[in-house]
């Protein structure tokens, strides 16, 4: 089944807001299975939306429109949708009924045009909004499907997830999709890995997506039902683990890298501990993402000026005077230090070059050493990152996150990294 997304709004054409519904709903629809082919953007405007809505509905099976569902007169879209699908609209007694109990729930007079949200298209099925006025709408008519959603991200996402996607996935086969994450390995080097595998495999599917410092295998299965559809998955998920070994870190969707890292330091009853120069908090700001991280967090030390590196770190005068505070004798003290000062287990020390200014040609904008300490033993790890401030240290909280993870599977388990890459 085909679905296309039509997102609703002068305010996206200007570029006054950012269109996260669209990049929420298809990636919601690739989870279901649908192929997306097209996206459109469309003003509040009656005789363009109707364009654009005809074209859709003539190369798509399901149009999926956000935006303009309120009530004012700028909102037109479900008097438009209604129209190009040849359906009047009706007073909806159930939708007047809860936008007179918001309203009164509220303490607030409705006004004459929030009525304006009860009509409903004849034969229409109405979605309930639980964090607003509008309801959604779906609509169908000669095997197209048009389904119409509020514009407000907290009110289009969970009626997309409780009321359409349910909908949507009775009218399609089963999908069924598992993704592999790995981190530390570069986007091609990864692609190239399983290029074989993602030519040959039709059903499942594999979609490589290039992260910061991640790649994420999405792997997809189109069967008659769930198990099925896993049983399908199964070996070519094996496979992909086979390839990447310990550089996979979940196969679940909810577990992020961060997750994975405090996941290991909980398993192995480890505390940990972050000094941080050129991130500034960051990579402490990444640990404290993940729920439960109390559990084994202790310290985290923003010593930017060498005279805190000195103070708070012990880290020696001599180092930094002689090596600069960019460089792998200071990013090993800082860890030094700050698994003595906390006494955690596990340390870990940023130091690096953010830019724009402050480069040189022997130390550039984007070098960054990173140590790990694990009960006393320091791995010191030289990076040259490319970008801007933002994705320097983005890219350095990331960095430092895999080689946590690296220093701690190494010393508790023994495994080492890299071997057929
Ligand atoms: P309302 O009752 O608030 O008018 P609506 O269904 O008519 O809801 P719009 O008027 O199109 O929706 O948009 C309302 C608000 O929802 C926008 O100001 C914006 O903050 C958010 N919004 C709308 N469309 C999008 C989008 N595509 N991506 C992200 N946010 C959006
Ligand atoms: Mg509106």
């Amino acid at each position: 089944m085909t679905v296309e997304l039509v997102c609703v709004g002068t305010e996206l054409l200007l570029g006054n807001i950012v269109n996260t519904n669209a990049a929420f709903l298809a990636e919601k629809c690739a989870d279901l299975g649908l192929s997306c082919y097209y996206q459109t953007v469309v003003g509040d405007n009656e005789e363009r939306l109707s364009e654009t809505l005809k074209t859709a509905l003539k190369r798509s099976d399901v149009v999926i429109l956000s935006g303009g569902l309120g009530p004012t007169k700028d909102d037109l879209t479900k008097e438009v949708a209604a129209k190009v699908m040849g359906k009047k609209l009706h007073m909806h007694e159930p939708s007047r009924k809860r936008i007179e109990d918001f309203f009164k729930k509220r303490n607030l007079e409705a006004t004459e045009n929030n009525w304006k949200q009860a009509m409903m298209p004849k034969g229409a099925i109405v979605v309930d909004n639980e964090n607003g006025t509008a309801p959604g709408v779906i609509m169908e008519e000669e095997g197209k499907k048009v389904i119409l959603l509020p514009g407000p991200p907290n009110e289009l996402i969970p009626m997309f997830e409780k009321g359409i996607m349910p909908y949507l996935s009775k009218k399609n086969a089963t999908i069924y999709s598992q993704t592999v994450k790995i981190c530390g390995v570069g986007e091609s080097k990864a692609e190239t890995m399983v290029k074989d595998l993602i030519d040959k495999q039709t059903n499942p599917t594999i979609a490589p997506y290039a992260k910061n410092c991640e790649v994420h295998f999405r792997v997809t299965a189109k069967a008659a039902d769930e198990k099925e559809a896993k049983k399908l998955l199964k070996p070519v998920v094996k496979e992909l683990k086979s390839r990447f070994e310990n550089h996979v870190y979940t196969t679940e969707a909810d577990t992020t890298l961060e997750k994975a890292v405090v996941d290991l330091l909980t398993a192995n009853k480890l505390t940990v501990s972050t000094a941080e120069s050129c991130t500034g908090g960051m990579l402490a700001g990444r640990l404290m993402n993940v729920p439960g991280v109390s559990q084994v967090y202790k310290s985290g030390y923003i010593t930017y000026s060498n005279k805190a590196k000195r103070k708070i770190l012990n880290v020696k005068k001599g180092s930094l005077e002689k090596k600069g505070a960019v460089s792998e004798e200071v990013a090993r003290e800082m860890a030094k230090g700050a698994a003595m000062a906390s006494k955690a287990e596990v340390a870990v020390a940023v130091t690096g070059i953010a830019g724009p200014d402050g480069g040189t040609e022997e130390k550039p904008v984007g070098l960054v050493y990173i140590a790990c300490s694990v009960c006393g033993k320091i791995k010191v790890k030289k990076y040259h990152f490319s970008g801007n401030r933002a994705k320097i240290r983005e890219t350095s909280v990331s960095s430092a996150l895999i080689l946590m993870r690296q220093c701690i599977l190494e010393y508790y388990s023994e495994v080492t990294f890299g071997k057929k890459l």
